[in-house]
């Protein structure tokens, strides 16, 4: 397999065979993000990437799981995605799931026929960083994306049968902006209702912009303790009524949680208030990854 510059993908792909179908995100703009900062979007060759297949199918005898790297694959239009789909489709047999990176902006450009056809061509699901449900840190993260556009992208996938995986950050507002994060991030889960919600906890590198304005003192990280306040609070706004994998066992995370809501919810906001009172439960922090 050939790949240009780092590789990155969610932690459920880890089994997963990995193909460069983009290069880069079309976005690359939020502060906290360093994962593309080395490349400048383009398109793949298509030839090369069915190259890749070929070679794949050569050496793996069982493939059950594509990723299709890198930060944003659907931003391909389908006449370029539908034909990767098809040869994965037609030799790899066995594969249960494909999936992406997707900004919901790249959801919203495609109809509901063209999603449907993706879909029933072999992508399963989407993985889109929402971050937060507030449009103020929407704004000040440099998303690119408001929470109408959010919400509206997320619902789009998953009424055309492809599942959305949907990331939010937590402590990503900081001190000042904690409690309005925590509400609006609960409120917009409740508004989308995606198949899986994963929440990572902001860890920061130091080459980022968010890295600067923390050195300036303008955004204050907050304490594990707050973290753990900023979830119970989310979870507490969190309404759905269908079923959502909530999940943040991340490495970056002080506590890991994990439970499908609506049931589930009472469990784990038992969990946070205990782990509030006892910072036992809480990851080291020299022991947090992003
Ligand atoms: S859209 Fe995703 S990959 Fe692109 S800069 Fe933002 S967080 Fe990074």
């Amino acid at each position: 397999m050939r790949y240009e510059g780092s590789i990155f993908r969610p932690p459920s792909e880890a089994y997963s065979l990995l193909v460069q179908v983009t290069v880069g995100c079309t976005h690359n703009k939020c502060t906290f993000c360093s994962m593309y900062k080395d490349k400048k979007f383009h398109l793949r060759d298509p030839k090369e990437v069915l190259e890749d297949l070929q070679w794949a199918r050569a050496h793996y005898r069982r493939v059950e799981r594509i990723f299709l790297c890198d930060g944003d694959a659907l931003a391909l239009k389908n006449d370029k995605l539908m034909p990767i789909l098809e040869h994965i489709r037609d030799n790899f047999p066995e594969c249960e799931r494909v999936t992406a990176y997707a900004r919901a902006s790249d959801v919203l450009r495609k109809s509901n026929e063209e999603l449907r056809q993706l879909r029933e061509t072999g992508l399963t699901m989407v993985y889109i960083g929402a971050e937060s449900g507030s449009d103020e840190v929407l704004k000040a993260i440099n998303k690119g994306e408001t929470r109408a556009q959010l919400i509206e992208g997320v619902r789009k996938a998953e009424d055309c049968g492809i599942k959305a995986s949907v990331t939010f950050i937590s402590g990503l507002a900081g001190k000042a902006g904690w409690k309005d994060h925590a509400v609006q991030t609960g409120t917009m889960i409740s508004e989308m209702e995606p198949s899986y919600v994963g929440l990572l906890t902001l860890l920061v590198d130091p080459s980022v912009p968010i890295a600067e304005e923390i050195r300036q003192g303008r955004l204050q990280l907050l304490s594990p303790e707050e973290v753990v306040a900023e979830t119970l609070l989310m979870l507490e706004n969190t309404s759905v009524s269908r079923p959502c994998v909530f999940r943040s066992n991340h490495a970056s995370n002080y506590l890991s949680l994990a439970g499908t809501l609506p049931q589930d919810r009472e469990r784990l906001i038992a969990i946070l208030r205990e782990a509030m009172e006892d910072s036992g439960m809480l990851k080291d922090e020299r022991f947090r990854a992003l």
